[in-house]
């Protein structure tokens, strides 16, 4: 098991973004607080924390993976067109239910908007 600090710090960073972040994200914005951070220890501890469902991998197409915290609700995902930033919408919804196809087990999905984000407005 991962040293709690350095978990605790990738908390922190994810609850501050407040957006999902990649694994080279998280790894910059926590040696902010722990500058010999390592990236083995990161990928460790991220493995780790989402297996144990205290952060979320979220997996857009042609993307990096991205973290996240666990949210209360579901939420759409916004991809900027221009930065590649990943947001989370705050929004609610729900994703329609729909009829599995014979032979396909639906256990999840992930609504994705896309176009400028404030940023790049
Ligand atoms: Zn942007």
């Amino acid at each position: 098991m991962i040293h709690t600090r350095q978990r605790e710090v990738i908390l922190d960073v994810l609850r501050e973004a407040g957006r999902p972040l990649t694994r080279d994200e998280i790894l910059r914005l926590g040696r902010q607080q722990i500058d010999r951070l390592g990236s083995a220890t990161v990928d460790r501890a991220i493995r780790e924390m989402t297996a144990d469902f205290y952060v979320i991998g979220v997996e857009f197409p042609g993307q990096p993976k991205r973290y996240e915290l666990p949210a209360a609700s579901e939420h759409p995902h916004f991809i900027c067109r221009v930065c590649e930033r990943v947001y989370d919408l705050p929004v609610k919804m729900q994703l329609p239910k729909i009829q599995a196809p014979a032979g396909f087990k639906i256990s999840g999905g992930e609504i994705i908007y896309s176009g400028k984000c404030p940023n790049c407005c």
